[in-house]
């Protein structure tokens, strides 16, 4: 049997890791700082839309994951005062969190089933505890951002949920008051909205998001809570598969496009690569690079846009004229790390029609 390796994190790019190395005979202990499954999200389960193709993604990571995702029926989106329904495209919808019909559970299944062990409740502040070469796929919590130095932006915001028995709907709303978006979807009978920002989420801003949330969906969100995490954006370098003698995975390793910050496609994928890494790591190194390849492009491209004024008016602008749009849609579909099913970008957009 091959050594035993240590992966921080029972999240999605930590499990997926964890299944690789155990098939190919590693024995695999998952350190988990939470005290059951689901991560982040295990207290308020959450649904989470992102571009994917879930038979390709099974393929490449030979784990079935396609029960968890759901393809979107409908996807409206408002940009300003104006409302579209756009094409769904690839757009899917996955719960997170420890219920039966989210994605955690599916891979905890898999990982117990190739023989991974779990230890729960262990939340590690200090590497040394675990040895080098071991895999750190801790997500969005500030712990090893810290203790790593990777640079990071903070996101905030405040997610609310709602019991739901329509079929799975996805809707964004971009408004002045946000440098980044308000979600809703839903799937498996759970509604989950969630407003965010990397700058400051004010109550104020919160009571308006919360407004036009119910005038323009109908939708009446409960339980809202407050969130805050760190995202791999701060360096146009972020995505690094490897440092200070670890490998990294998942949203830690920089595998998350910076613009919209899809972080599911990457997780899943650089999972996969954080197992190579254990016993190729030049091998991993050069598909961890070509995953992340528009990620400069698109970082600066972001960091154009969150400056100029008119945010709204090109975002508007770009649902009207896709075609004119097309270089931008296909910096940002190559940006969602490993995406190479075509310029979904543009297939969202092309006959978007303008509802109100
Ligand atoms: C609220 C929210 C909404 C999101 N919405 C979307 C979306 O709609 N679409 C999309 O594509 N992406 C979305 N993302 C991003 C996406 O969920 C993440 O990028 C992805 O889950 C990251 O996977 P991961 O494997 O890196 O980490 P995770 O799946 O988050 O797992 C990390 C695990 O590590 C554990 N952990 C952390 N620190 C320690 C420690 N020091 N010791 C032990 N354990 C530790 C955590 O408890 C957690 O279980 C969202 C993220 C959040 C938080």
């Amino acid at each position: 049997m091959a050594g035993k390796v240590h992966i921080l994190g029972a999240g999605l790019s930590g499990m997926v890791a964890a299944i690789t190395l155990a098939r190919k005979g590693h024995e695999v202990l998952v350190i988990e700082g939470e005290k059951r499954l689901g991560g982040m999200h295990h207290d308020m389960p959450s649904v989470h839309t992102t571009p994917i193709d879930p038979a390709w993604m099974s393929e490449q990571v030979g784990i079935d994951v396609r029960s968890a995702f759901h393809p979107i029926e409908s996807f409206v989106t408002v940009v300003g005062n104006r409302m579209y329904e756009l094409n769904p495209g690839p757009m899917h919808a996955v719960e997170r969190g420890a219920r039966k019909s989210g994605i955690d559970k599916l891979l905890y299944d898999e990982a117990c089933e190739a023989g991974v062990q779990f230890e729960f409740g262990t939340f590690l502040k200090d590497l040394r505890e675990i040895p080098p070469g071991s895999i750190i796929a801790t997500g969005l919590d500030p712990s090893m951002y810290d203790y790593l130095g990777i640079p990071f932006e903070i996101t905030r915001g405040f997610a609310g949920t709602q019991k739901t028995d329509r079929a799975p709907w996805a809707a964004g709303l971009m408004a002045p008051y946000t440098k980044d978006y308000f979600y809703a979807n839903c799937a498996n009978n759970l509604m989950y909205g969630l407003f965010f920002s990397r700058g400051y989420v004010k109550a104020k801003t919160l009571e308006a998001c919360i407004r036009d949330v119910k005038e323009k969906f109908d939708l009446e969100l409960h339980n809202w809570e407050y969130f805050t995490g760190r995202v791999p954006t701060g360096s146009a370098k972020n995505p690094r598969l490897f440092q200070d003698g670890y490998v990294l995975a998942g949203t830690l390793s920089g595998a998350m496009d910076p613009g919209a910050l899809f972080g599911i496609h990457g997780a899943i994928l650089s999972g996969r690569l954080a197992a190579m890494a254990v016993d190729d790591p030049d091998r991993a190194l050069e598909e961890f690079k070509e995953m992340n390849k528009c990620y400069r492009i698109s970082y600066y491209l972001r960091r154009f846009f969150s400056h100029i004024p008119g945010r709204l008016a090109v975002m508007d602008f770009n649902i009207r004229h896709p075609l004119f749009s097309y270089p931008m849609a296909a910096i940002t579909s190559g940006a969602v790390p490993g995406y190479r099913k075509g310029i979904w970008g543009y297939e969202i957009m092309k006959n978007a029609r303008r509802v109100s």
